[in-house]
């Protein structure tokens, strides 16, 4: 008997039809033995719904109300999904996130687990219920509902998953698992059978939409199990886990397309201790998220610096660099919006040579340009024209061989 949380996102509880298909899924693994624990999202699209109707009505939008109002979206799933649950004859109960002991910070429409008190999940569990619990939210440390930001169901479940101490921790979506590359780009893209942490945790870095990037970095700290997989065809998808030290790790495992940050360039700046300490705290005061830094050699004691940054964060990154490059006397800042960035991510890139290359290779026999590289001890970035980068995809997806590796 294995205690499992399975976790259904938006568009696996879309509609009755989809919600009855659920129930009769965990109706299912409990004639197989096992403890059920369900967390949902909000149905199909309607997270966004409620923002759309936030936003038409309220200018301002303040933190407090939005939860309020956005939690409510998973609230409805989860009394909907006991309903489906009750009348096939499995005893179900719903939970809020408070309900099922989730306590946050104060960081509205962000906020922070901090910790977890399962006990009335537990409870249910113990009596042979189904505990049915609202994702992506909690109560804060002020007593006031939180939501955990978007995504944030994948989250509760794992961290759930953790506070019960549960065997596996199941997330269900409407792709089949997690692939070598985004299908939509390349057809031969392969669904994987397993992966390892660190890897997926850098795919999710580089533009992979699924999991949520935070639930992975949960489970990987705390090594739950993760099952990636389909409640459309309930096939088995892809197992994460930790990396075997006894099996030889694939050199390279994915390709991750990324077409949602701009380029920010500060050129002309002073080669001299302290300015960028300046620029990066400036840009931190304002809230901006950088990802990749590449800062030049300098020529005649003046040199240019380089960042990304979210698409949405370019405004702002871009008033504060200008504010800040009128200070140090910079030249200017040039801002392009049209880059991508393609990475290549493997496990076995740290011991083996030739990965970059390879890369650099492939993108230039292509005749594509590298603005910037950025690399950890799996990962392999470039920063290339946004127009390139679904070439740059299938030309790297092929080079690498992905479509019929046997990982
Ligand atoms: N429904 C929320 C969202 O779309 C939370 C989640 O599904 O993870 O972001
Ligand atoms: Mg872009």
């Amino acid at each position: 008997m294995a205690l499992i949380v399975q976790k259904f996102g938006g568009t696996s509880v879309a509609d009755a039809d989809r919600i009855r298909e659920v129930a009769d899924h965990v109706r299912r693994c409990r004639q197989r033995d096992d403890q059920i624990v369900l967390v949902v999202s909000a149905m199909g699209k309607e997270t966004d719904e409620l923002l759309r109707l936030a936003a038409e009505v309220s200018p301002t939008m303040p933190g407090r109300e939005v939860d309020m109002l956005i939690t409510a979206g998973e609230r409805k799933a989860t009394a909907l999904v006991c309903m489906a649950l009750h009348d096939i004859g499995v005893p179900a109960d719903s939970f809020t996130g408070s309900q099922a002991g989730f306590l946050t910070d104060t960081n509205h429409r962000n906020a922070k687990i901090l910790d977890i008190n399962p006990q009335r999940v537990r409870t249910a569990v113990d009596e042979g219920r189904v505990p049915v619990v609202a994702g992506s939210q909690g109560v804060s440390t002020g007593r006031d509902v939180t939501f955990l930001g978007r995504g944030g169901s994948d989250t509760t479940a794992v961290a759930l998953a953790k506070a019960l101490g549960a065997d596996l921790c199941e997330l269900y979506t409407d792709v089949s698992g997690v692939f070598t590359t985004d299908p939509r780009v390349v057809m031969s893209a392969r669904k994987m059978s397993s992966i390892s942490f660190d890897e997926l945790l850098e795919m999710t870095a580089t533009g992979c939409p699924k999991p949520a990037m935070r639930s992975v970095e949960v489970a990987g700290r705390y090594g739950v199990p993760l099952h990636i997989r389909s409640a459309f065809t309930w096939e088995p998808g892809t197992i994460v886990t930790q990396e075997d030290p006894t099996m030889e790790q694939a050199i390279v495992s994915a390709i991750t397309p990324d077409d949602s940050e701009a380029k920010v360039t500060v050129s002309g700046v002073p080669d001299e201790p302290g300015i960028a300490a300046r620029l990066f705290r400036a840009l931190a005061d304002a809230g901006v998220n950088v990802d990749m830094i590449v800062q030049n050699t300098s020529a005649d004691g003046v040199t240019d610096i380089s960042f990304t940054v979210p698409n949405e964060q370019v405004e702002v990154a871009t008033a504060a660099s200008q504010a800040l490059g009128a200070d140090i006397g910079a030249l200017g800042v040039i801002t392009d919006a049209s880059i991508g960035r393609v990475s290549v991510i493997g496990a076995g890139m740290k011991s083996n040579p030739g990965v970059a290359a390879t890369m650099f290779e492939t993108l230039a026999d292509a005749g594509i340009n590298i603005e910037m590289i950025s690399t950890s001890p799996i990962r392999i970035s470039c920063v290339i024209a946004e127009d390139d980068l679904e070439r740059a995809v299938v030309l790297l997806h092929s080079a690498y061989e992905l479509s019929n590796s046997t990982h």
